[in-house]
């Protein structure tokens, strides 16, 4: 992983609690996920995102059939994202990496809401757009999306996720067997959490899901979202530990949340 001269921090348990007991839905923190033509990703970072303490989410489609569900599904459009009560915008998880795409990621960052961007999104990433961003990015690669955005480098994987968040002014979720999350301030955290069952599709759009409902509900900056996302993500593997599919590894997310506090 590397060495660098500031502290380095290890995750540690995040201390979330219940909601408030006069929490609405609204208050516990409203996540939108932008999809794409890949709906099982999105549905995912959906899933995993009220498993992760959101009281609201809606899923923008590309317009599939609206059966009964939990996640209210409504159409892609211009203005989306306007709604005041929005507390953090997931996209990249199936999102696809044509024009469409390409015009809702532009959208999302255009908005002043908090932003995960995982997958293809990170693809169409442009790292000048985030500069003069005021509301905090969570950016999630795995080794691949990193090389891509950032360029594939020399040095220790806490080296680089330092260096991209600081290019990116953002925090950078540096994801695999060992997860680094780095800040533009310096500040690092690795999370040696989870275990290798995680290694299975899908597992990184329940992380995206997670860390959007860790920013829109509380009160902690973009890193401590990211390291509450992390820490949920990383136990509830350890609390299945066997071979599990990216949904029960959502729903897990609820079992660790009861240990978070
Ligand atoms: P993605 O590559 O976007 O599907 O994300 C995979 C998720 O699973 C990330 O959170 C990784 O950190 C995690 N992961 C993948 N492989 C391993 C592994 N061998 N050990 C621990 N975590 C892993
Ligand atoms: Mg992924």
């Amino acid at each position: 992983l590397g060495e660098i001269d500031g502290p380095v921090r290890t995750l540690e348990r995040p201390g979330i609690a219940a909601p408030r007991r006069d929490a609405h839905k609204y208050s516990r923190g409203m996540v939108v996920v932008i999809s794409g033509p890949m709906h099982g990703a999105s549905e995912l970072a959906a899933r995993a995102a009220y498993r992760a303490g959101a009281g609201y989410v809606l899923l923008l489609t590309g317009g599939l059939p609206n059966p009964p569900h939990a996640i209210v599904r409504q159409r892609w459009s211009e203005g989306a994202l306007d709604d005041e009560r929005i507390g953090a915008v997931v996209t990249g998880p199936g999102l696809g990496r044509d024009d469409r795409a390409r015009e809702k990621l532009d959208a999302a960052l255009a908005s002043d809401r908090a932003l995960v961007i995982d997958g293809d999104a990170l693809h169409l990433l442009d790292l000048d757009m985030l500069k003069d961003r005021a509301a905090p990015v969570v950016l999630t690669p795995h080794a691949g999306e990193f090389d891509a955005l950032f360029g594939a480098g020399q040095g220790s994987k806490i080296d680089r996720a330092l260096d991209g968040a600081r290019r990116a002014n953002a925090v950078v979720v540096f994801k695999g067997a060992d997860t680094v999350m780095a800040a533009p301030d310096g500040r690092v955290t690795v999370a040696p959490m989870g275990n290798s069952w995680l290694s299975v599709a899908g597992t990184g759009d329940v992380l995206a899901g997670a860390i959007a409902a860790m920013l829109a509900q509380s009160s902690v900056d973009a890193l401590g979202a990211a390291s509450a996302g992390v820490w949920l993500h990383g136990t509830a593997a350890r609390m299945l530990d066997r071979c599990f599919l990216a949904d029960e590894l959502a729903d897990a997310l609820a079992l660790a949340y009861e240990r978070a506090r």
